[in-house]
């Protein structure tokens, strides 16, 4: 199933994609929360549907636009990126592998949707802004220490994020979540694809950038088996004397080719427009705007 959360007449509502792809339907329950709703009711049968509305010109939002709490991001996941960067950015790293992965986390209050903005905040604030295309994962069953073996069972499904980065004020300080968490940087869409229907242990990753006036280039292309430390190890040292809740969101790192790692490094600007696109997911659109543009 396809879980997307919208804005329909007024109210968020959550439904699920038409076989077609072309509807979605509504459920009849509260979609204020958009997607979470549906988490909490673990095994319980799908509520009832109540309308359908086409897909074309439905405002979609984020599947979860008000996550319960911080998203969970992992730092440095591919074994290409981490390369990339070792030779431009982290240069004193011995290794490009460390024996655990690198954990922050992102405000819930980044999220936006697909199609809405990013703000950008202006020179003063940061003048490196960079996107990351990145696979996320949506814990359904929560739990602690969940081991590697039984880690994919609390996978509820997968979207994507763009994990929108402040470059500048991420280096400037050890723990990251400052230069990852301003208002609006966090896009994820354009649903959520339940854990059933993807393999996510190795599909396609792309993200494209249009430069304002420009045209459209091909910054990021991967595989998720080029991951460092995969998913079922993601979810069990995020879990690790930690209660992973329903809902939970794991954003695995991205690929390379961020415009950190270009030389000389290239950063987000107005009317910028990027897009990421996950086989077996769908495609998540933004702009960039410079903010009171
Ligand atoms: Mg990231």
């Amino acid at each position: 199933m396809r879980i997307a959360t919208l804005e329909h007449q007024g109210r968020r509502r959550v439904g699920r994609l038409t076989n077609d792809g072309r509807s979605i339907d509504l459920f009849a329950i509260d979609g204020t929360r958009g997607a979470l709703a549906l988490i909490e009711r673990g095994n319980a049968a799908l509520p009832a549907i109540d309308g359908q509305v086409a897909l074309a010109g439905a405002r979609l939002l984020a599947p979860l636009p008000q996550p319960r709490r911080n998203l969970w991001c992992v730092g440095r996941n591919y074994h290409a990126h981490a390369k990339e960067l070792r030779e431009t950015v982290f240069k004193d790293n011995a290794a490009d592998v460390q024996s655990w992965p690198i954990v922050f986390t992102k405000v819930p209050e980044t999220v936006i949707g697909p199609d809405a903005d990013v703000q950008l905040p202006g020179a003063a604030v940061s003048s490196q802004i960079d996107y990351e295309a990145e696979l996320t994962l949506v814990i359904g069953q929560g739990g602690r220490n969940i081991a590697r073996a039984d880690a994919l069972k609390h996978v509820w499904g997968y979207t994507i994020v763009n994990d929108v980065t402040a470059r500048d004020v991420q280096m400037r300080h050890a723990q990251w979540d400052l230069g990852k968490s301003f208002d609006t940087f966090c896009p994820m869409g354009p649903w959520i694809v339940t854990a059933d229907e993807l393999d996510a242990s190795d599909t396609r990753v792309r993200c494209w950038v249009t430069p304002n006036g420009g045209s459209e280039e091909l910054r990021q292309d991967a595989r998720t088996s080029d991951l460092i430390f995969d998913i079922p190890t993601l979810i069990e040292t995020c879990s690790r004397g930690i209660t992973l809740l329903p809902g939970d969101i794991i954003a695995t790192g991205t690929a390379a080719g961020v415009g950190m790692g270009m030389k000389p490094p290239r950063w987000l600007g107005h009317g910028d427009v990027v897009r990421i696109e996950i086989d077996g997911i769908g495609t998540l659109q933004n702009r960039f705007v410079q903010e009171g543009a």
